[in-house]
């Protein structure tokens, strides 16, 4: 399987029959719609729906993300505080 076919595994919960739902997504396909605001399409296989993640579940993907690296490992350096030195 090569790298950029990567699967992202969430759950969400659907819509449907409320059930929380673990759902398979191209981690490539998350990691760019994160990256570029872009709605994600989200599928609930128990009743074959899908549907547009709402903010809030854009919130929790985000979220679920946050312990995975989004960008290049160059860019993937930790933000720190600026430091004042002159005072
Ligand atoms: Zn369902």
């Amino acid at each position: 399987m090569p790298q950029d076919e990567r699967l992202a595994r969430f759950p969400v919960s659907c819509p449907t029959c409320r059930k929380e739902v673990l759902a398979e997504y191209r981690q490539a396909d998350v990691i760019g719609a994160l990256v570029n605001d872009r709605p994600i399409q989200l599928y609930a296989p128990c009743c074959d729906v899908s549907w547009t993640a709402s903010y809030i579940e854009m919130q929790q993907i985000r979220a679920h993300f946050g312990a995975v690296r989004l960008d290049a490992p160059s860019r993937a350096q930790p933000i720190k505080p600026r430091e004042t030195t002159d005072d």
